[in-house]
């Protein structure tokens, strides 16, 4: 190809572009982002950025665009694009025309349909989003954080080491139970709770009350609990909106083979929007960091005519709650059998089983142990010799 567009200019429209220079593609490539800022890393908005530890977190320095002749498109989103012309229209009137058009446009947080639009109430996706809600944060404030996933788990140790009150609700059994499953649930449950948070499982938002600005919320138990702060943690949607009626197959993200390419030719999609075949059979979307890049070289490779291979065969994820560095590897779902292997009380390593082998583990503040596992759950070890084995 002689020019590639990449829409999206977060992580995996960064790591597209790297991969395809490592490649040995010398042509065009054009990012467009619809954010203003150079491209950025999201993992920290939840964690330093909101504790107020760092507010920069650029994934690369201008030059290195310039260096490696990136063009940076920014300011301006992807509107339509007509797939047999092979032109992407942008909101600012510009027409790109492309040889080869990734789609790496990520999430958008979801929000309740009918809620109040109240001040004080939060989502957490961008830059904007996490300095807001620092601003937003003051010693002695209590905050309703709804959704207790990754980002509402994350946010709710951020809060806690600001000194606000929190109440975590989901309604889910446990915190993580839709991921992970209730047992290990039970465990983060136990970590939130130690340090000071109020964690209702199984009950949801019902109602947020305020004038102007939020002051209290009602939950599906009936209980009624007064709050300065609302974060809505209750999962994404993939950003999609712009492929309507661009003959793009979409099917929660968009539909890929396993090396991004799309139902469409010359389409390809990459990271948190995409939603790949997977070795096992069907397809998964993977809302994680390493998986952005692994699906980038897979994807840069295979557009270069590179043998590419498969992406990753063990997935790897972090989450950071308080000092305990949550890690999974291994395609891990809550419907996998769990066993805790380790638990000192606030440390933990958990094995995730499927018939009768070995898919994924599950540690809190064990990385050593964790990693360990890499081989036997790439090999789907028989859990019954691992369970026999001390750990
Ligand atoms: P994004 O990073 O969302 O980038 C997509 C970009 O495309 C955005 O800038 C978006 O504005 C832009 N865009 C959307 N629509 C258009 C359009 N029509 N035109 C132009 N541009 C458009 N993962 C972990 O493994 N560990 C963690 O601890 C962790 N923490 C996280 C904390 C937070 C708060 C968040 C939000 C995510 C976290 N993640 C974590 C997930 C990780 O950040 C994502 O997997 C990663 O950002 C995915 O990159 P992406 O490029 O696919 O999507």
């Amino acid at each position: 190809p002689e020019r590639v567009v990449v829409v999206g200019a977060g992580l995996a429209a960064v790591r597209t572009a790297e991969e395809l220079r490592r490649a040995g593609y010398e042509g065009e490539l054009v990012l467009v982002g619809d954010e203003t800022h150079l491209p950025y890393d999201r993992p920290p908005l939840s964690k330093e950025v909101l504790r107020g530890d760092r507010d920069d977190t650029t994934l690369r320095p201008s030059e290195f665009f310039e260096e490696n002749r990136i063009e940076l498109k920014l300011g301006a989103a992807a509107r339509s694009v007509d797939t047999a012309a092979r032109t992407l229209t942008l909101t600012d009137g510009t027409e790109l025309g492309y040889d080869e058009l990734v789609v790496a446009t990520g999430l958008r947080p979801r929000r309740i349909p009918g809620l109040p639009d109240l001040a004080g109430v939060h989502v957490l996706r961008s830059l904007e989003d996490s300095r807001a809600l620092r601003e937003a944060i003051v010693p002695g404030a209590r905050a309703l954080v709804v959704g207790a996933g990754f980002i509402g788990c994350e946010v709710a140790a951020s809060l806690r080491s600001r000194e606000v009150e929190v109440v975590l609700v989901e309604p889910q059994p446990t915190p993580l139970a839709s991921v992970l499953g209730a047992e290990v649930g039970a465990l983060v449950t136990r970590l939130h709770t130690a340090e000071g948070v109020d964690v209702r499982a199984g009950v949801g938002l019902s109602e947020i009350r305020g004038d102007e600005r939020v002051t209290s919320a009602v939950l599906g138990d009936g209980s009624e609990i007064e709050i300065d702060l609302v974060v809505l943690g209750i999962g994404s949607i993939p950003a999609t909106e712009w492929l309507e009626g661009s003959g793009v197959e979409v099917e929660n993200g968009v539909v890929c083979d396993g090396t991004g390419r799309t139902s469409t030719p010359h389409v390809w999609a990459v990271g948190d929007v995409a939603s790949w075949q997977v070795p096992a059979g069907g397809r998964r979307r993977i809302e994680h960091w390493t998986n952005a890049g692994e699906q980038a070289s897979v994807l840069a490779r295979t557009i270069m005519g590179v043998e590419a291979g498969a992406a990753a065969q063990v997935p790897y994820f972090w989450s950071d709650q308080y000092d305990i560095k949550i890690q999974g590897l291994g395609a891990v779902t809550a419907d996998d059998t769990v066993h805790v292997v380790r638990d000192d009380g606030r440390k933990f390593l958990a094995y995730y089983e499927r018939d009768g082998r070995l898919v994924g583990a599950v540690g809190g503040g064990l990385p050593a142990l964790v990693m360990k596992s890499r081989a036997k759950i790439a090999a789907g070890a028989p859990i019954d010799e691992l369970l026999a084995a001390a750990v």
